[in-house]
């Protein structure tokens, strides 16, 4: 991170000569969500009171000189959000080199990756040129942030991959709101020229089953799970109905190991609408009862051919879009991560570019869980993340470390006193 940090151009005048380098700013608002601190006046006091922090800072995230809180907000808001994708795209391909990336093996068509929306601030009054606005003429215009994320997830497989969140953010000459929907293409566009080799089973909610999105999905070559409720496809359960009056419909149903018994109905190459009767989708009507009586009921269309062998798959990849509102948003909003907190709005790109490096401290969270042994003991021994977070700010804030490798060790070992002196490791 603190190569790509590197490279992201200064936007001062003279380069920031004999200034706190850009690459400290950038390092130190990644240190602060990643230690998961609340906010970064306290960041910036903790700096100033506690001198060992400045060593720590160095050996753990290569900062030499730590701005104030104001002016890390001054230097981080003029940077254009897109050179944080170096982020993404180097974790990603150490994910990948690593040989790791296969463990997100799930579908022949490729990773399956749920993409969904989520907002991080709305205010009434905090506004930047990125804002979006809702009811601009009023007495009350309410300002906003969201932004489209995409994970690689596999079903039953705790982690997930986040890929650079595409921001849903004021575009410049529009004349409206950015959406879901227009934050998809650019999403798309720039996944597919990242990663041109990365075949995707994305997976979406009953917002995007329709004809324009499945012709856009699939003009990336790109595979599709999407809900598709009753009520946004009349004509669709219409034909499914008709067809399943001739005989055409197959149903399988099965009672799993646990007592969760599966009913499928399921049909192949079905019109999605009247309007689009030239996109054919597979249809997929899902119930599931528990053991104990609870009920489960979805139905998704897909381009995966519909077989006895694959409803089940399909199904569970379905219903792994799950993954990006729960174990991503949710995380990155109430498990020690604060995307919704306003470290401060700027003018700018701040807002943009805070959430970014949320999402990168996430991603680096979510590999460290991965891939790295240490990392996984320090959690089996912590038994939870909260507590994990703690012991690391804790040993962060009183002890001098001299790297991550030390930092974790002493968790495990519960021998904080053992970490004396800065070492030269950084590793
Ligand atoms: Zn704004």
């Amino acid at each position: 991170m603190s190569k790509e940090a590197a490279k992201i151009p200064d936007h001062r005048p003279n380069n920031g000569h004999k200034k706190i380098p850009l690459h400290d700013a950038i390092m130190s608002g990644l240190a602060v969500m990643h230690l998961k601190y609340p906010s970064l006046l306290r960041f910036d006091e903790d700096c100033k009171e506690k001198p060992d922090k400045l060593n720590n800072l160095k050996a753990l995230y290569g900062v030499e000189q730590v701005p104030s809180d104001s002016h890390l907000r001054d230097m981080l808001d003029p940077i254009e959000t897109r050179y944080f994708r170096k982020f993404f795209t180097s974790l990603f391909s150490y994910v990948q080199r690593s040989g790791r990336l296969k463990q997100f093996e799930y579908f022949e068509e490729g990773y399956l990756a749920p993409v969904d929306g989520t907002g991080h601030f709305a205010s009434g009054s905090i506004n930047c040129q990125e804002c979006c606005v809702k009811k601009p003429d009023s007495k009350n215009p309410q300002y906003y942030h969201q932004l489209l994320g995409m994970c690689l997830v596999r079903p039953g497989k705790k982690e997930v991959l986040p890929l650079a969140p595409e921001p849903i953010i004021q575009q410049v000459d529009a004349s409206k709101n950015d959406c879901e929907k227009t934050a998809l293409k650019r999403l798309l566009e720039n996944t597919s020229r990242e990663h041109p080799h990365l075949k995707l089973v994305l997976n979406f909610d009953d917002l995007y089953s329709d004809g324009p999105t499945i012709r856009l999905v699939k003009s990336y070559n790109y595979s599709f799970i999407m809900v598709a409720k009753d009520s946004s496809h009349v004509s669709l359960y219409e034909a499914v109905d008709e067809l399943d009056a001739r005989d055409k419909v197959s149903r399988y149903e099965f009672t799993d190991e646990d007592g969760f018994k599966h009913w499928f109905r399921f049909v192949n190459g079905v019109s999605i609408n009247k309007s689009h009767k030239d996109v054919l989708v597979n249809y997929l009507e899902y119930v599931s009862v528990s053991p104990k009586g609870k009920k489960y009921v979805n139905t998704w269309v897909t381009d995966i051919e519909l077989t006895e062998e694959s409803v089940a798959k399909v199904m569970r990849g379905g219903r792994a879009k799950w993954k990006i509102e729960n174990e991503t948003f949710n995380t990155l909003k109430t498990q020690g991560y604060n995307l919704e907190h306003n470290y401060g709005h700027g003018k700018e790109h701040l807002a943009t570019n805070f959430a970014n490096l949320t999402f990168t401290a996430f991603l680096i969270d979510q590999i460290e869980q991965l891939a790295c042994p240490l990392f996984q003991k320090a959690l089996a021994a912590k038994k939870s993340k909260t507590a994990l977070w703690h012991a690391i700010r804790g040993l962060f804030d009183w002890f001098l470390i001299g790297s991550w490798s030390d930092l974790l060790k002493a968790i495990i070992e519960e021998k904080s006193i053992c970490i004396k002196g800065l070492i030269s490791d950084t590793s």
